[in-house]
């Protein structure tokens, strides 16, 4: 396959420009329409094809012909028929290429390989400290993305694509992170900075999207038309998708809910404001609220770790074991979840709101919290029927969001100029 027909794409046009009326549009179209049904459909033969698609079976059977001899679609021997030759059936080729999805955290790289199947080949995850500067975490983070594809057995095609995911606005059209907060970085040409040194295409969107995306894709939200992905770590952010799809607002920056005003005089905000969402209801949020009770000489076995320098894990093990400081910090951060996400409820109805967050073993008391909160404050009509649930894919949310960036651009139709 001529592959930069497949990422002449809607899906994030980082790396597209427009197909001009051509000859060529309607078989990029069809060519397209094919291997996105070898892929979401696999095994499938060229009869179902043609079928499902309307399309005649000779046309059919000559843009499979390319695509396997351009290596993305590979035979996978005889299937089922009732009646007559049996079908040779297809699947894309796992051997086609390989694709990196990226969680760049406030502390924290996550790396994900899978194959253009998006069966998962690799996982690896290292700490970051923010105060190292962009420079050098964008050289890690590089080195560990050339690391990781030189480590997976060889493909036909090598490293095809890198989508990452990070904690700030970003302008998904041109990969520009425009601010950071908890990073504190300004206008990073990220996309273009990783695409000089990995001469592939990258995609770069804010954490929350990216992770709504692989939740989508591969999670809690496969089949739901309308969710939001509430993404509460250090900061806070939220993932909207309308209609199948990611809503980006008109400069890229939709979502940023974290920065919603919830207290007027409350905490200061590494955005600037005081009591934004994020500083209720974020994991910091519920450190510092055990932090203050440990000030305040409340007895928990949290005061024995050093310098206060515990985790959400920690805290979430504390509460397990019946301390009362960890356990009313995570019904006080539930409580500001809840009462953020009834809004979001209200704004934009949506059937399923994911919430991922590293409370681990106490998130069911935290989201037990989230739905009183929505119960008492949402609007009936639209908190009836939506369902709460964690992250079905946990912390790898967002790097296997990373990776359907990639396979959404790889996937999507050609774009038509007017
Ligand atoms: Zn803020």
């Amino acid at each position: 396959m001529n592959t930069e027909n497949l990422r002449q794409s809607e899906g994030n046009n980082q790396n597209s420009s427009p197909t001009t009326g051509n000859q060529g549009l309607v078989k990029d179209l069809n060519k397209a329409i094919v291997f996105n049904m070898i892929w979401r459909s696999a095994p499938t033969s060229r009869a179902d094809i043609s079928r499902a698609s309307g399309l005649n079976r000779s046309t059919v059977s000559s843009l499979v012909d390319e695509l396997i001899a351009e290596g993305y679609v590979t035979e996978l021997g005889a299937g089922e028929s009732a009646l007559g030759r049996k079908p040779i059936m297809l699947q894309s080729n796992p051997d086609a290429g390989i694709i990196i999805g990226v969680e760049l955290g406030v502390n924290y790289i996550r790396l994900i390989a899978s194959d253009i199947a998006a069966n998962v080949i690799s996982c690896n995850g290292f700490a970051i400290d923010p105060a190292d500067g962009m420079d050098r975490i964008v050289k890690t983070m590089l080195e560990a993305i050339e690391s990781m594809a030189a480590s997976v057995p060889s493909t036909l095609r090598g490293l095809i694509g890198v989508g990452v995911g990070v904690p700030g606005l970003v302008r998904s059209d041109s990969g520009v992170l425009a601010f950071a907060p908890n990073l504190k970085w300004r206008d990073v040409p990220l996309r273009d900075i990783m695409m000089s040194r990995l001469g592939i295409p990258v995609f770069v969107d804010n954490e929350a999207n990216t992770a709504a995306m692989g939740e989508r894709w591969f999670g809690a939200g496969v089949g739901v038309e309308n969710m939001a992905y509430v993404s509460v770590g250090i900061g806070l952010g939220v993932g909207i998708v309308i209609n199948g799809e990611l809503y980006r607002g008109s400069s890229g920056y939709a979502g940023e809910m974290g920065h919603f005003t919830m207290q007027p005089d409350g905490p200061e905000c590494g955005c600037g404001n005081r009591g934004c969402w994020e500083t209720l209801a974020s994991e910091s949020a519920t450190i510092a609220r055990v932090v203050q009770a440990i000030e305040e000489g409340r007895p928990t076995v949290l005061a024995g770790l050093a310098k206060h320098r515990f985790t959400m894990d920690d805290l979430a093990d504390a509460c397990v074991r019946g301390d009362e400081v960890a356990r009313e910090a995570l019904e006080d951060t539930g409580r500001y979840l809840g009462i953020g996400i009834a809004g979001l409820i209200n704004t934009f109805n949506p059937e399923l709101v994911i919430v991922g967050s590293s409370v681990g073993r106490c998130s069911r008391l935290v989201l037990d919290e989230v739905e009183k909160e929505i119960r008492a404050r949402g609007l009936t009509q639209l908190t009836k029927d939506v369902r709460v649930v964690k992250a079905a894919l946990g912390a790898d949310s967002c790097a296997i969001g990373g990776i359907s960036l990639v396979l959404s651009d790889l996937l999507s139709l050609p774009k038509i100029a007017l």
